[in-house]
């Protein structure tokens, strides 16, 4: 009698359990938590963060200007448009400064702070903390960092360093080297410029990484022919050139990528890599419209490397932004409602490709006509003339700048860098948790789980 009972019990138990079961995998379908929304609950093995240095709103709009296709009535979308998740806040944490740098908006994105402008993975009291990098050392997973200015400089700094300043390239060099987590070297394949921080005259880092196994590159041929995991790349002495300058032997910021994930995806473990389209904001700070789309177009490129590397890794999370808006890129100027995205594409380098050159004793004609497929009117050229009889490069990189400014319909309202919030896109198993107006530094602390 007794059994009976318990057997009824049972199966009751069995029954109903039975029912929640169903129910609850019904709901979990339907509505899910916050943290988890994922229908599969994937993990992430490995993790890409991409950052467009000052590629704000109006940067990924005129891309799209750019891209359109002209014969349709239909804006098309750019290859970024579709994974477009939300958008987040950029502040810094700085008493006179309430407009990010690069270099605290990279430590909030790198370390999950808001911090000082200038600060590289330091808090307020310039003390270091834990990168999204360094804790995915820790765990067991390979690293990388690729940049297209210097491999020092503030926003790959802030994921492999840390430093009171931005201005410490060499402190930045040395730390890479010298920060060991669990006895080795932090970061497994590093590409970018940089030269001169490297090879100084105290200390030759060079030298010494290649003594610890990594093989040191200087050309695209000899990264693409690379077969070990340890990569340092470094193809300029300070920052590399603009995308449309670029000879063949320079990496595009797309194979650079390719190269660090070739690498990187033999860790069982996993990978952290952070790619940066460093000079979107350096065309940016030069209000030039023709480096923008350039570099832009090289972000892009690398944006869909990384995201078809995810497409057949799909334990690989991408997450896409930037780190603020640079010199107040407007799309219309001066009371016209255009955007003549053809006066852009005139340019077959960049302005400062060809102020240098004009410098550099060719004449203003030869380079206007050699590099720029319309023809100046004769006030542009009278400007342009003027200015390189200066003889100071950047007065003639403006003027040059200006011309395809004007024409395009493209305004600048600052040097500097502007306040607004950024786009911010995700492909991957954990998307959703990009999604919405978030904080620069939810990016690390979504990421930290992911690494840790
Ligand atoms: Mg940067
Ligand atoms: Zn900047």
């Amino acid at each position: 009698m007794r059994n009976k009972v318990w057997v009824v019990i049972v199966i009751c138990i069995l029954a109903v359990g039975g029912i929640i079961g169903i129910s609850g995998l019904t709901s979990d379908a339907v509505s899910s938590k916050a943290d988890d929304t994922s229908p599969d609950n994937e993990k992430v093995k490995n993790v890409i963060v991409l950052i467009g240095d000052g590629m704000g709103p109006s940067y990924t709009t005129a891309y799209r200007y750019m891209k359109d296709n002209p014969s349709t009535q239909q804006m098309e979308e750019t290859v970024f448009d579709q994974y477009l998740t939300g958008m987040a806040k950029t502040y810094s944490n700085d008493k006179d400064e309430n407009v990010t740098d690069s270099a605290a908006a990279a430590t909030a994105m790198a370390a999950g702070i808001k911090t000082y402008n200038g600060a590289i993975s330091v808090d307020k009291n310039e003390q270091p903390v834990e990168t999204v990098l360094e804790a995915a050392k820790k765990n067991g997973k390979s690293t990388g960092l690729v940049s297209t200015s210097q491999i020092t400089h503030a926003t790959p700094g802030a994921f492999g360093a840390h430093n009171e300043s931005r201005d410490n390239y060499d402190e930045i060099a040395d730390d890479y080297y010298d920060e060991m987590i669990d006895g080795k070297h932090k970061i497994d394949v590093m590409l970018g410029g940089g030269v001169d921080n490297f090879d100084r005259d105290d200390r030759n880092l060079i030298n010494e990484f290649k003594n610890d196994g990594y093989h040191y590159v200087t050309t695209a041929e000899d990264m693409n022919n690379n077969k070990n995991a340890r990569l340092l790349g470094l193809f300029a002495q300070v920052g590399m050139k603009k995308a449309i300058d670029r000879e063949p032997s320079t990496p595009s910021l797309a194979e650079m990528t390719n190269a660090a994930l070739k690498q990187l995806n033999k860790n069982e473990d996993g990978f952290f890599l952070m790619v940066e389209g460093s000079q979107i904001d350096w065309g940016g700070h030069d209000n030039d419209a023709v480096s923008v789309m350039s570099e832009m177009d090289d972000f892009a490129k690398a944006f869909q490397a990384a995201i078809a590397y995810a497409k057949e890794h799909g334990d690989t999370q991408v997450i896409m932004t930037a780190d603020h808006s640079t010199g107040g890129l407007s799309i219309g100027r001066d009371g016209d409602y255009n955007f003549d995205t053809e006066a852009i594409k005139a340019a077959k380098r960049t302005p400062e490709y060809m102020a240098e050159q004009i410098i550099d004793g060719a004449s203003v004609e030869y380079i206007l006509n050699k590099y720029v497929t319309f023809d100046l009117t004769d006030t542009e050229l009278t400007d342009v003339k003027k200015a390189a009889a200066t003889e100071d490069v950047d007065t003639l990189h403006q003027a040059i700048s200006d011309v395809f400014n004007e024409r395009a319909g493209i305004g600048f309202t600052t040097g500097g860098h502007t306040g607004v919030d950024v786009p911010v896109y995700a492909y991957g198993p954990h998307s959703e948790r990009f999604s919405g107006l978030i904080e620069n530094t939810d990016i690390a602390n979504e990421v930290f789980t992911f690494v840790r």
